[in-house]
């Protein structure tokens, strides 16, 4: 759990690394075109001076833009996802002390586990890192207290119920639902709260990668999440990740053994 509370401010941390990188490489870009302007600019004049200069500035902005990105690439491949089969409700057990601490006096936790939930199969310090995010939001939803609810289900996503919902394929899941009786969000901000960046936090306070990072891990892990949320009533945060059964880890884990012994 200490783990945990770790990996958010690092979460934070990369939040506002990347924050910067986006800054950077936008000032670079602007740079850039700005160069571009002005040979288009000497052109249309039928003028040559400057040009060089010109292009040099275009040109070493465009080496520091990559050396950007291969820096973000580098990065990136240091944190690679690590999927194994996951009980979820030891996982949420385990954070208890953590999320109250999280919480503060104020806001009760109730955990609501469901007994005989199936295993599923994710990279479980996301999927703990997915929990605290969504516990942290919930908490900035709730300055005056309220109560966080947390709620483990199995869930059998039928066909119709796949068909009507864009992104959710029809299979078994377990259900992770995060609830608040915080201020809730409206539509607008429903719409646009997955997206990176997106944030209503005053700055400095609010990174908006939070949401996105956890569509993420859902995408990668064959999973899906959905809001519920209404203005002065509360949110609901819903988490679907696959069912994984637990024969089939140890076959992958043969192939991937035969597949390396075989190069
Ligand atoms: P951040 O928390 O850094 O703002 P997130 O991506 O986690 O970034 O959230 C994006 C936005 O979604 C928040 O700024 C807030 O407006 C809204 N939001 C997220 N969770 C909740 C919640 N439980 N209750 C109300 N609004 C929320």
């Amino acid at each position: 759990a200490e783990e945990a509370l770790r990996q958010s401010q690092k979460m934070e941390a990369i939040g506002q690394l990347t924050g910067g990188i986006a800054h950077d490489f936008n000032n670079l870009l602007q740079g850039i075109t700005g160069s571009l302007d002005l040979i288009k600019r000497r052109v249309a004049q039928g003028r040559s001076n400057d040009i060089d200069r010109f292009l040099d500035g275009a040109m070493t902005s465009a080496q520091r833009a990559a050396g950007l990105t291969h820096r973000l690439l580098a990065f990136a491949r240091r944190q690679p996802l690590d999927p194994r089969s996951v009980g979820a409700n030891p996982l949420i057990a385990s954070m208890e002390d953590l999320l109250r601490r999280t919480l503060g006096e104020d806001i009760a936790l109730e955990l609501v586990l469901a007994a005989d939930l199936w295993p599923t199969r994710c990279d479980p310090n996301q999927l703990e890192n997915a929990v605290l995010n969504l516990a942290i939001n919930a908490r900035d939803a709730m300055p005056d207290g309220g109560v966080l609810r947390i709620e483990t289900a199995n869930s059998q996503v039928d066909a119709a119920t796949a068909e009507g919902t864009p992104g959710l394929a029809q299979g078994s899941y377990i259900l992770i639902r995060v609830s608040d009786t915080g201020a809730g969000m409206s539509a607008d901000t429903i719409e646009r709260a997955f997206e990176p960046f997106f944030t209503t936090k005053p700055t400095g306070q609010g990174t908006g990668l939070g949401l996105s990072m956890i569509y993420g891990f859902a995408r990668q892990s064959d999973g899906y999440t959905a809001i519920q949320s209404e203005v002065g009533q509360g949110t609901t945060f819903s988490l679907y990740l696959p069912r994984h059964d637990g024969e089939l880890d140890q076959t992958l884990e043969m192939e991937s053994d035969d597949a390396i012994a075989e190069t």
